[in-house]
């Protein structure tokens, strides 16, 4: 069955998860007049960008439709605690587990439910959050529909939304200091929010008598990334890299392009986060 023929079920609930970032945004545009009853929902883990939150402002008011803020019990220091003061990473990923699966699942309850995942058709390597309850049936209608990036743009072009703001410096939605920020996007945070970027480094430690390293990066805490040297060494290689892949693509680059894609599994886990 494709996803119109589901879209048509009127013995269960449709539901569209929001992230704030362009893909499911152009999802909830794509979908507005193509499915009745739709519930659109964001799952709010209290540490997202302001800018998150404005857009979503204006897509609500461009639908015209309420947007459901659901969050956990809870917030993240409250996990952190839970967790020991282990900062997630890739592996364990406690955080989208608890700030976004559990109270996305509490929200569908028992209900037999259609799930709307905005993966495109340019992306076939990538799943997104699909629910392990039965009743739940994903669907991906700009894969099915043959929609690729440069159609996400056009709806959100179009409609008068454009991107996200934050899009100028980070590549995705999710929490400020998300460990899958490659390090131009931390940079972008410590030009951006500073305030952010000095909370994201208070979450830091290193134990003075064993030297381990609780940080959000492996390789290099913030405090070493933000001094003067590192940053402008990041920011070289950031333009070096825009310049080669300016060679590969005749069209403008945007950060968001450049980095989709670039690693692939970080790309699929924020996806999972981003139901
Ligand atoms: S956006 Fe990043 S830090 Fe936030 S819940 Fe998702 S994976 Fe975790």
């Amino acid at each position: 069955m494709n996803w119109r023929e589901w879209a048509k079920k009127t013995d269960r609930r449709h539901i569209l998860a929001l992230s704030g970032g362009k893909d499911s945004s152009a999802m909830a545009v794509y979908l507005r007049d193509k499915v009745p009853n739709l519930e659109y929902v964001f799952c709010d883990t209290g540490v997202e960008l302001e800018e998150t939150y404005d857009y979503l402002k204006k897509l609500e008011s461009f639908l015209d439709m309420k947007i459901h803020t659901i969050s956990a019990a809870e917030g993240f220091d409250f996990y952190l605690k839970m967790f020991s003061g282990v900062l997630p990473d890739a592996n364990t990923r406690w955080c989208t587990r608890m700030l976004k699966l559990k109270p996305y699942e509490k929200f569908i309850g028992d209900d037999p439910v259609v799930s709307y995942v905005g993966i495109r058709a340019d992306e076939p390597h990538r799943q997104g959050y699909i629910s392990g309850k039965p009743g739940v049936t994903t669907v991906f209608p700009f894969a099915e529909d043959g929609l690729i990036k440069s159609d996400i743009y056009r709806i959100l072009e179009d409609c008068g939304l454009g991107l996200p703001s934050y899009y100028q410096w980070r590549s995705r939605s999710g929490c400020y200091f998300c460990f899958f920020q490659q390090k131009r996007e931390w940079v972008g945070l410590l030009e951006n929010h500073k305030d952010l970027f000095e909370l994201a480094q208070s979450y830091e430690k290193i134990d003075p008598d064993t030297g381990e390293r609780f940080t959000w990066m492996q390789d290099e805490s913030l405090e070493e990334l933000c001094r003067p040297e590192r940053v402008a060494a990041i920011k070289k290689e950031y333009e070096k890299r825009m310049r080669r892949e300016a060679q590969k693509f005749a069209s403008n680059q945007r950060l968001c392009d450049m980095w989709d894609g670039d690693a692939e599994g970080q790309e699929l886990a924020c996806l999972v986060c981003h139901i």
